[in-house]
């Protein structure tokens, strides 16, 4: 899930699902917005920018831009049981490269700075690999629909021509343009 998490608001709840569909040895990989990055360090420290970053609490900027710091995340996935945690880093200098022109230079400082950025977990996004604890082995299916559950009471789904209908609490998620909306109700 590549910039993905920062727009969901529970990351417990996300990862209990990951660890219900992905099987025993599999690898699950995210990357996440750094509350603590290096540049929000220093708008704190500088008085520009009022939010603390060093204090372990998720920042929720809106419903959808969702700030973790590296602590609370290594924190909740070993209380989960994954294992074999590893972090690197993602540094994109993208909005330096529009104002001063030249987007090659500021790519590869960006490859050069990232590893390091990433072990100490001061890169922007920080880049994050782990396994699964699942005992069991792969769901065996050929068809999505058999892995998929209501996102609201866990209960059944059914497939019908225009969307999802859970059996449980009858919410019904609508599929536009070929994508299923999933988002909560
Ligand atoms: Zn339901």
């Amino acid at each position: 899930m590549i910039r993905v998490l920062h727009h969901l608001p529970d990351l417990k709840d996300c990862l209990l699902e990951l660890q219900r569909v992905v099987c025993m040895d599999g690898k699950i990989i995210f990357t996440y917005s750094n509350k603590r990055n290096f540049a929000r360090m220093a708008g704190y420290l500088l008085k520009r920018d009022p939010l603390n970053p060093f204090t372990e609490e998720t920042i929720s900027l809106g419903p959808t831009l969702i700030r973790h710091h590296p602590k609370y995340v290594r924190k909740v996935l070993t209380e989960m049981g994954f294992t074999r945690i590893e972090f690197g880093g993602v540094v994109v200098f993208d909005n330096i490269a529009v104002i001063i022109g030249d987007g090659k230079l500021l790519d590869s400082a960006g490859g050069s700075l990232a590893p390091f950025l990433g072990r100490a977990k001061l890169a922007p996004w920080v880049f994050c690999q782990f396994g699964t604890p699942n005992k069991d082995g792969f769901i065996e299916t050929d068809c999505l629909d058999d892995i998929l559950i209501c996102p609201s009471c866990q209960g059944e789904i059914m497939h019908g021509a225009d969307g999802y209908v859970c059996e449980k609490c009858a919410v019904f998620y609508p599929i536009k343009d070929g994508i299923a909306d999933f988002r909560p109700k």
